[in-house]
């Protein structure tokens, strides 16, 4: 797949690799379903994505969210709090709490055979690190997971209510 030049945001799912540009985002709807996504990492917003949002205009948008009802699985309702989340944002965040994770490098020292393998990488799919926005509400709860072992690349998301991953 070709990268674009500006990249606002990406998807992260390995299987899946999608990038976000400015006709992607520019209607208010497909902005809302992008940030929604955001909140729970299974996008992330590039510094781009941020300047992009700056440029349209934090109060507009939090304002315009605001008649759509918001980010309720979030609390983020009023255009107040919409426009804290907005400045909140900080970039590619998944990929930040990925770096931070510790990794395995080596991953016969977790002990034995791999038990389950994941289908995306191989490597004990047990293992693998489920990350969430602690402040969605149970019923929605959705977010990402990643491989623990040092240099995969394997990251799917998840959702609790439809019990898939992607
Ligand atoms: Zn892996
Ligand atoms: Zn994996």
């Amino acid at each position: 797949m070709d990268t674009p030049a500006v990249i606002l945001g990406v998807r992260n799912a390995s299987r899946v690799k999608v990038y976000f540009r400015e006709e992607d985002v520019a209607d208010f709807g497909k902005l809302y379903t992008f940030l929604d996504d955001v909140s729970v990492y299974q996008s992330d917003i590039t510094e781009a994505g941020i300047a992009y949002l700056t440029r349209v205009g934090l109060v507009r948008i939090a304002a315009e969210f605001e008649t759509r009802g918001g980010f309720p699985e979030l609390g983020h309702v009023s255009a107040q709090e919409i426009y804290s989340f907005l400045t909140s944002l900080k970039p590619n965040q998944a990929r930040q709490i990925m770096a931070s994770h510790d990794r395995i490098t080596d991953p016969a020292e977790r002990g034995a055979t791999v038990r389950e393998p994941c289908d995306t990488c191989g490597h004990e799919f047990g293992a693998h690190a489920v990350i969430a926005n602690p402040n969605q509400k149970p019923l929605y709860r959705r977010g990402f997971m990643f491989c623990p072992v040092a240099g995969c690349d394997c990251m799917m998301t998840w959702q609790v209510n439809a019990g898939t991953r992607t």
